[in-house]
């Protein structure tokens, strides 16, 4: 029998903002490892609407609740992915899948990360159908023309998306 290892996986994303998409993502890659560290990207070249400490502190927020049932971790982080994910001693990339859209772009960076470190893999989960076409670009789109978001963040995340475009 295979020996038991204990396995880190480590979910990158700019989660400007975090969506409800996200977290379902969240919930089903912590079923598949031993911690999950969610890593929040600065990435500047995006230019977020939200600060990177504010982005922690909303994914923070949004994965109390689940605190008690799996061991997680979220970690800003700058630089290379393949170098931050060495960093926490993680053996997994999660990435999620929406439609066809995302695929190209996932499919180069799992395999760029590849040939980086072979040793570390990706994997694609895909979120539950109500969630799967929430996209926090649109999300923002919505809130900035007044829009109803209540349906794809959580009623923190809808208040912050308030206070910034009013
Ligand atoms: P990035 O800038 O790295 O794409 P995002 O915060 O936009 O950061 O997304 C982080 C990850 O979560 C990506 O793999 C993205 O495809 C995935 N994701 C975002 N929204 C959803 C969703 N509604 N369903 C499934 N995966 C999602």
């Amino acid at each position: 029998m295979a020996k038991a290892k204990f396995r880190t996986a480590l979910y990158p994303g700019t989660f400007d903002p975090m969506t409800l998409g996200h977290l379902d993502i969240i919930k089903r890659a912590s079923r598949q490892c031993d911690k999950l560290v969610i890593a929040v990207a600065i990435n500047r070249g995006k230019n977020p609407l939200f600060g990177l400490d504010e982005r922690v502190e909303m994914v923070e927020n949004v994965i109390a609740p689940l605190r008690n049932d799996i061991e997680v971790e979220v970690r800003p982080f700058e630089g290379l992915l393949i170098h931050f994910v060495e960093s926490v001693g993680a053996t997994t990339i999660v990435r999620g899948l929406r439609a066809v859209s995302d695929f190209e772009y996932e499919f180069q960076m799992a395999g760029m990360n590849d040939r980086l470190n072979p040793d570390i893999e990706t994997v694609f989960l895909m979120a539950d159908p109500q969630y799967q076409t929430i996209a926090s670009r649109l999300v923002k789109e919505i809130a900035r023309l007044g829009g109803d978001v209540s349906q794809f963040v959580t009623p923190e995340v809808e208040l912050r998306l308030k206070d910034k475009y009013t």
